[in-house]
């Protein structure tokens, strides 16, 4: 076969039929606030709209928590802490979490059509990546409930009471599991804030959480934007604050918490480095390097957005993956074809392209799929941009979109030195057929999560969280217990 045939049959140019997902979805015009097991209106009659990121258009009106309606949250899971769920008995608990883990299993399907919906990620990654690891993570920390003391030896833990967690659009349901299944394991009730752009799937678990017949106050939804998620952070009856979300919001959150009893664990933003050395196996990094960075439209904490390749090998590499950037399918979020869904909301496409215009400003070469994109919604070409230097805005700043920073090195030192160059350390990853490299890499590097010879790939056993201004505490395994725990 010749070659322009093959790249023919095999790109872009090629259209396959729609596949959307076809299961019928529950979705609402209008979502109330969860408080004390219960859904209710806000107390001042204010709502906001939800956009499908895919059309640009409403998809439905969603309660606005102010201060008296975070009051009445904070007042309901104190209530449930000292009456029920503090002193339930520890085995108790665990079924709750076991059960609740069993009803998202069955409902997946449908939560992964809202996750798409409301948030714009391609359905074969909220159907196979998202919901998976979400029902992992309760059915995980169910099984820790009554073997805490196991966890601790010769420690007494003791459950630190109220939590308010604020959690991110990027993987609103996984964040939510990830904040509420260690918090309620150990004993504590929760008040948990979704990002405004994607608080639809958040309520749906609550009504898993009534289905489960959890009792009402344990957890208590409150959606809102950044003023709602303050009030709860600045609440006097709050024990803990858990925070995913951007640095600055999490500096400005560390100083609210500053001087006060409460708690606080931060996982914050990231500029990962991953790094391909010469002896890798080529096809395999560059799907690797697809993945780290293209993967959720790259909004991801833990992306891998600065590509450091060994220089012998650039030029082949930067070849490659023009190729496959050809063949990535950017769409519909519904059809289970596509490969890069939509951008999350307009304000985030505005600082992608803001950020990338700046790449361009100061030097960098971008090169962008020639893909067609849908007229409405908010999308962004997979791109990536070569001849970066550690000084341009694209090699420090989060992108947190389908954009990836190329640089060179020649030694493992000098990989080394580019991959600690910046102010976070969430993750990190290393392409080498060698695994001796990949130990003495791994451990000069500042990071986290580090991945050797794969690249986003999570699970509820293995702890997660950053170094430097990505943050402090740790989310998942054992390790995720002790930010609940005293
Ligand atoms: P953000 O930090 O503003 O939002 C995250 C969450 O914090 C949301 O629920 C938001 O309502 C809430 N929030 C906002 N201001 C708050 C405040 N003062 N007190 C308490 N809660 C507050 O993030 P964003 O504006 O949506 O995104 C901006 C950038 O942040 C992105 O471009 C990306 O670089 C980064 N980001 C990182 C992550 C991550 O997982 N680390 C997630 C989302 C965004
Ligand atoms: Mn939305």
């Amino acid at each position: 076969m010749d070659k322009k045939k093959h790249h023919l049959k095999f790109g872009s140019s090629l259209s396959y039929a729609p596949a959307p997902e076809t299961t019928p979805v529950p979705l609402k015009k209008q979502y109330e606030l969860f408080i004390n097991g219960e859904f209710v209106a806000p107390q001042s009659g204010s709502y906001f709209n939800s956009v499908n990121p895919a059309t640009g258009k409403r998809l439905a009106r969603i309660a606005k928590a102010e201060e008296s309606d975070i009051n009445l949250a904070v007042k309901s899971a104190r209530r449930a802490y000292e009456k029920v769920w503090g002193p339930m008995p520890p085995a108790e608990r665990g079924k709750y979490l076991f059960r609740i883990a069993r009803i998202i299993q069955e409902k997946a399907r449908e939560l992964a059509i809202l996750e798409s919906m409301d948030g714009g990620k391609p359905i074969k990654e909220s159907r196979d990546v998202d919901l998976p690891l979400v029902a992992a993570h309760f059915f995980y920390y169910a099984g820790w409930a009554d073997k805490l003391k196991y966890a601790f030896p010769g420690k007494d833990p003791r459950p630190l009471g109220v939590a308010g967690q604020v959690i991110p659009w990027n993987f609103p349901l996984l964040m939510a599991a990830w904040k509420i299944a260690p918090a309620l394991a150990c004993g504590n009730t929760v008040v948990l804030k979704p990002a405004e752009t994607t608080s639809i799937t958040a309520m749906h678990l609550a009504e898993i959480f009534q289905d489960a017949g959890l009792p009402p106050g344990v957890v208590n939804i409150v959606s809102g934007a950044g003023e709602t998620g303050a009030a709860l952070v600045e609440h006097d009856d709050v024990d803990k604050i858990a925070f995913t979300g951007s640095t600055a919001v999490g500096k400005r959150i560390a100083q609210s918490v500053a001087g006060t009893p409460k708690k606080l664990t931060l996982e914050l933003g990231g500029k990962a480095a991953n790094i391909v050395f010469d002896d890798c196996t080529i096809d395999q990094a560059v799907e690797g390097v697809i993945n780290g960075i293209y993967f959720n439209q790259g909004h991801v904490c833990c992306a891998g957005s600065r590509l450091l390749i060994q220089e012998s090998i650039h030029d082949d590499f930067v070849a490659r993956l023009s190729r496959r950037i050809e063949t990535l399918r950017v769409g519909d979020p519904l059809d289970k074809n596509t490969d890069i869904g939509a951008i999350n909301s307009k304000a985030q496409l505005k600082r992608i392209t803001e950020l990338v215009k700046t790449g361009e400003e100061e030097g960098a070469e971008l090169h962008t799929s020639s893909c067609r994109i849908p007229e409405e919604g908010f999308w962004h070409r997979p791109s990536f941009f070569t001849g970066v230097t550690s000084s341009h805005r694209v090699a420090r700043e989060e992108i947190f979109g389908p954009v990836l920073s190329i640089m060179t090195f020649r030694t493992p030192a000098e990989a080394v030195s580019l991959a600690n160059d910046t102010c976070y350390g969430l993750s990190a990853g290393i392409w080498t057929d060698k695994g001796s490299k990949i130990f003495s890499i791994a451990d000069q590097l500042k990071a986290g999560v580090i991945w050797a010879n794969t690249f986003n790939k999570f699970d509820p056993t293995s702890p997660f969280g950053g170094y430097k201004e990505s943050g402090f505490g740790r989310e998942g395994g054992v390790q995720g217990l002790s930010a609940y725990l005293s």
